[in-house]
């Protein structure tokens, strides 16, 4: 355990003094925090940001504004709204490559994940006879399975030869990265793709990314990650960790909204070589280059970015949350707001801890470098039962089969103030 969380003060007082004590406890002020439906002038307890992040107060007032545009202005908007359409996602541009640890020409908003994962994996799973595997870690999100199975059957291979899960042992919470290394050696030059993420959806667990690109790389795999639980939540350094694509989504720790736009990574080094343009690749407009996109010529010439793989004009009502949510990441600061999660989450453990009979283990690592805002607790039978009782008395939180209830204290809008309740009602519902 921490040092934060082995010698704490439970206390209302304490937490209370801990957000005093934080000058980025104001952030909260940006968001609505749902009502607590028994006692609706008090905010519930959110602790599901890892699900679907809370609404920045700011945007309906800037959708407002979008569609005022709209409305005065019709085709015109694309170029003359405050804030144009047609170049509309490139506006994230900047905000996405920071958040990602990426160059300017690697990243591009576009899409939902799922449908990025897919156009990421036609160009850059490439299975041959003796080379058609691909390996990810489990649990894994059942998207995440269902698109590399289809992806598998599709190029003529079966899911149950071609793809190779890498599980945390019997008894553990977790998984091992030496075991994930270990299986990469094992399968060595059949492995065509290893799909990671960044931040595991069941446990919690920030991986050691660059340690297992360089192991994929190593036996001459490609390397994706899927970093939906992972961006906004953990540093991320996609073009140093040199992965070779990454996808994630907006509306989780991100705050974007439901089905927000999505992101894709591509590394500057596949953008440069030669044969681009031949890439495997599922074309539209968009992915042309800008120079030549209303020359409405039949021959697609891909512009060397990430982009080149979008397809349609920007969904600007999509987008638009995006923005406003980066910019309050952006206001806040990255690197400030990792360094308020890691002593949230673990005094959220250590008030955990403090109630706990014995019957809850938590399955996220203890060690903060090695996971985000979230905990993964780990019930006995009792789990549906306990998630019921503290969503009744107010928190709102997820659980998932077969019996592990997930909570993310995040650093935007979650308060140390949170925890120590959410740790109260836990308590009462265990009693
Ligand atoms: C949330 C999540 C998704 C969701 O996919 P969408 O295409 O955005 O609906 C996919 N994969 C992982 C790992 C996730 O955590």
């Amino acid at each position: 355990m921490s040092g934060i969380a082995s010698i704490h003060d439970t206390s209302e007082a304490h937490a209370r003094s801990l957000d005093a004590a934080d000058p980025l406890s104001r952030f909260r002020e940006r968001f609505c925090i749902p009502p607590n439906p028994n006692m609706p002038n008090e905010s519930s307890v959110y602790m599901c940001g890892n699900s679907l992040g809370c609404m920045p107060k700011a945007v309906p007032d800037a959708i407002g504004e979008m569609c005022e545009d709209w409305a005065r202005l019709g085709v015109e908007g694309h170029f003359e709204a405050r804030d144009p359409w047609y170049p509309y996602h490139e506006s994230l541009r900047e905000d996405y490559a920071s958040l990602l640890g990426a160059k300017h020409d690697e990243v591009v908003a576009m899409n939902s994940l799922t449908a990025n994962l897919h156009l990421l994996m036609t160009s850059f799973y490439r299975p041959t006879k003796e080379r058609f595997k691909i390996l990810i870690d489990g649990p894994c999100f059942p998207s995440d399975v269902y698109a590399v199975k289809s992806q598998i059957r599709s190029r003529g291979f079966d899911p149950e030869s071609a793809l190779i899960w890498v599980k945390p042992r019997e008894g553990e919470g977790h998984l091992r990265e030496e075991d994930i290394v270990g299986a990469i050696d094992e399968h060595g030059d059949s492995i065509a793709l290893v799909l990671l993420a960044g931040v595991n959806f069941y446990s919690g667990q920030y991986y050691d990314v660059p340690r297992i690109v360089k192991a994929a790389h190593a036996s001459g795999a490609v390397a994706g990650i899927d970093l939906a639980h992972a961006v906004g939540n953990v540093p991320v350094s996609l073009h140093e960790w040199d992965a070779d694509f990454a996808v994630w989504c907006t509306y989780k720790y991100l705050n974007s909204g439901p089905g927000a736009v999505a992101g894709a990574f591509v590394h500057e080094r596949h953008l440069n070589r030669a044969g681009f343009k031949e890439m495997p690749r599922y074309e539209g407009w968009w992915g042309n280059d800008p120079a030549g996109r209303f020359m409405m010529t039949p021959e697609f010439e891909p512009v060397r970015r990430a982009d080149a793989w979008s397809l349609s004009n920007p969904p600007v009502l999509g987008l638009l949350p995006v923005k406003v949510s980066l910019a309050i990441y952006k206001e806040a600061g990255f690197a400030n707001l990792r360094e308020r999660s890691i002593k949230l989450t673990a005094y959220l453990e250590s008030m955990i801890e403090s109630v706990n009979d014995g019957s809850i283990t938590i399955i996220t690592p203890r060690e903060p470098e090695r996971r985000g805002a979230q905990l993964s607790l780990l019930t006995g039978t009792h789990g549906r039962e306990l998630h019921t009782k503290i969503t009744e008395a107010g928190v709102i939180c997820d659980f998932r089969e077969p019996n592990v209830i997930r909570i993310a204290p995040t650093p935007l809008y979650n308060s140390f103030h949170d925890c120590w309740r959410f740790a109260q009602l836990l308590g009462s519902a265990i009693a």
